[in-house]
C-alpha cells in the first residue's frame, strides 16, 4: 500500500451539517445542509482515483465519479457539474434522493476498510454550487439533428431522456398530464427530503437546453401517439409515465392490514 493511500484513508468520511432536531421538528424545510467548499474538497481529497473505479460500476448511468471529483478536489467546481451533466440530466436530485449507499459508494473500494467516499453528498454539492454560486453554463449539445422527439411523462424518466436527447441534438417536447413537471419527485417525495424548488431548477435548466414542456396534456385523452406522430410530426415517441396505478390480484383478504 502506498503512502499516498494510507494517507487518504487515514481522513474520515466528512458528516453533512443538518438542521438541530430541535429546529427541524418546527419545520418543513430540508433537513441536510450541504457541504461547505472546504469539506467537501476534503472529501474529495479521499478518492483514491483507482484505475478500475468499481463505483462507476454500481452507478446507474456510469457517471465518471472519479472524474467529477478530481475536479472538485482542484477547486473547479464547473468543471465538476460539466462531467456529471455528460451522464446525468438531474444531478441536484440523484445528489439527494439516490439510494448511493446501495450503489456507488457501496462498490467504492475505499469502503472495504474504512468509510466509502460520499460520492452523492459531492454530487450535491456540484449540483447546488452551480446554482446558486456558480457562473451558469449550459452542457455542450452536439449539432441539431432536425428530429423530434415526444417525451410523455416528466417524472425522472422522462426528464432523463429528454435531457440525453437534447444534448444529441434533437428537439424535445415533454408532455404532462399534471399541472407541473416533475412526477413524484414533486407531489411524492416530501419537501425536507427532495425540495420542490430543486426540482424545478433542474426543469429549468432542460428549458435552458431548449426542451419544450406542456402540462395539463394527458397523452391518450387530450392527444393520442398517432396524432403526435402524424399531426405534429414527431420522429418518436417515449413513454415515461410511470406506474401511477396498481394492478390488484383480486386475492381475498388483500385488502387487509399488513397485507
Ligand atoms: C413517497 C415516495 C418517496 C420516494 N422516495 C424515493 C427516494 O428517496 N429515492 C428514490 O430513488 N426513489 C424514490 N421514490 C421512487 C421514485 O420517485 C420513482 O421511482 C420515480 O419517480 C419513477 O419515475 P418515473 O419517471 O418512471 O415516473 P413518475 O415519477 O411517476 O412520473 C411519471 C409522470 O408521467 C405523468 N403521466 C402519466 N400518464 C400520463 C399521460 N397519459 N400523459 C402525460 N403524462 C402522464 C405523471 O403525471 C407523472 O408526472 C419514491 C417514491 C414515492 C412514491
Ligand atoms: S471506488 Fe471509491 S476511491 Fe475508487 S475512484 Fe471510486 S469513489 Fe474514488
Amino acid at each position: 500500500m502506498t503512502e499516498d493511500v494510507k494517507k487518504k484513508e487515514k481522513i474520515a468520511r466528512q458528516k453533512m451539517p443538518e438542521q438541530e432536531p430541535q429546529v427541524r421538528a418546527r419545520n418543513f424545510e430540508e433537513v441536510p445542509l450541504g457541504y461547505s467548499p472546504e469539506t467537501a474538497e476534503l472529501e474529495a481529497g479521499r478518492c483514491l482515483q483507482c484505475k478500475k473505479p468499481s463505483c462507476v460500476e454500481g452507478c446507474p448511468v456510469q457517471i465518471d465519479i472519479p472524474a467529477f471529483i478530481k475536479e472538485i478536489k482542484e477547486k473547479n467546481f464547473s468543471g465538476a457539474i460539466m462531467k456529471l451533466w455528460e451522464k446525468t440530466s438531474l444531478p441536484a436530485v440523484c445528489g439527494r434522493v439516490c439510494p448511493q449507499e446501495a450503489q456507488c459508494e457501496q462498490l467504492c473500494i475505499l469502503g472495504k476498510k474504512e468509510e466509502p467516499v460520499a460520492v452523492g453528498r459531492l454530487e450535491r454539492f456540484a449540483a447546488d454550487w452551480q446554482r446558486t454560486k456558480g457562473e451558469f453554463k449550459l452542457p455542450p449539445k452536439a449539432d441539431p439533428t432536425g428530429k423530434k422527439v415526444a417525451v410523455i411523462g416528466s417524472g425522472p424518466s422522462g426528464l432523463t431522456v429528454a435531457g440525453d436527447l437534447l444534448l444529441k441534438g434533437h428537439e424535445v417536447t415533454i408532455y404532462e398530464a399534471f399541472h407541473k413537471a416533475g412526477g413524484v419527485l414533486v407531489y411524492g417525495i416530501p419537501e425536507f427530503r427532495l425540495p420542490k424548488a430543486i426540482v424545478e431548477s433542474e426543469v429549468n435548466i432542460l428549458e435552458k437546453l431548449g426542451a419544450k414542456i406542456v402540462c395539463n396534456a394527458v397523452i391518450g385523452r387530450t392527444r393520442t401517439i398517432e396524432e403526435l406522430m402524424t399531426e405534429e410530426g414527431f420522429d418518436a415517441v417515449y413513454i415515461g409515465v410511470g406506474a401511477g396505478l396498481p394492478i390488484f390480484m383480486n386475492l381475498q383478504g388483500e385488502n387487509l392490514i399488513g397485507i
